[in-house]
């Protein structure tokens, strides 16, 4: 089994490469972002919990996400591996996720961290939000928000893999298929 984090602010190209991944290597993408924007979508109640949160820039509750993780885990077994975008976002979904795969003896391979300054993520958001209409990605203020969160709580999460010695840092302001290339070395190593 191969198992990846995808790791890195708001529009480092994560989703990006995610799609690429999983075509090549067969895997099975789990993005929170994705999840939640589709709950958000269908109007459920824990879509109209999250998306007050997600228009400030917040991060949902741990057990939100760590539930939406476990279901799509237990939905796949078998499969050839997952590639994980947007989680974890802070220790304790980190310290989840090892416990969710310990009790099934899987391991998390690869822990892939795309580096964007801030300017250009910022640029990149809003521009996303104008292709893509995704709400929470069109109003500056709560873009800068959720970069800063990122910031300020996420990046943390790097220290805890950093330690387990799976930890790789790539340029994510080259071009698409370089990152990529960049991406399939590491995982080929
Ligand atoms: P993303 O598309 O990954 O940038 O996620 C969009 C929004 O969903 C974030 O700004 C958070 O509000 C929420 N979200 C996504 N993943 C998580 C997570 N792992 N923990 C908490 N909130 C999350």
């Amino acid at each position: 089994m191969l198992n990846i984090i995808l790791f890195g602010p708001p529009g480092s190209g994560k989703g990006t490469q995610s799609k690429k991944i999983i075509e090549k290597f067969g895997l099975i993408q789990i993005s929170t972002g994705d999840l939640l924007r589709n709950e958000v979508m269908l109007k459920t109640e824990l879509g109209l919990k999250a998306r007050e949160l997600m228009m400030t820039g917040k991060l949902v509750p741990d057990e939100i996400v760590i539930g939406m993780i476990d279901n799509k885990i237990r939905e796949n077994p078998g499969c050839a591996g997952f590639v994980f975008d947007g989680f974890p976002r802070n220790i304790k979904q980190a310290q989840i996720l090892d416990e969710l795969f310990a009790t099934r003896k899987l391991n998390i391979d690869f822990v892939i961290s795309l580096i964007v300054n801030e300017e250009e993520l910022i640029k990149r958001i809003l521009q996303r939000g104008k292709e893509q209409n995704r709400f929470d990605d069109q109003n500056e203020l709560i873009v800068k928000n959720r970069v800063k969160l990122y910031f300020s709580e996420t990046k943390i999460v790097s220290d805890y893999y950093q330690k387990q010695d799976k930890f790789y840092s790539l340029n994510g302001e080259n071009i698409i298929d370089e990152i990529f290339t960049d991406i399939c070395k590491v995982i080929q190593k």
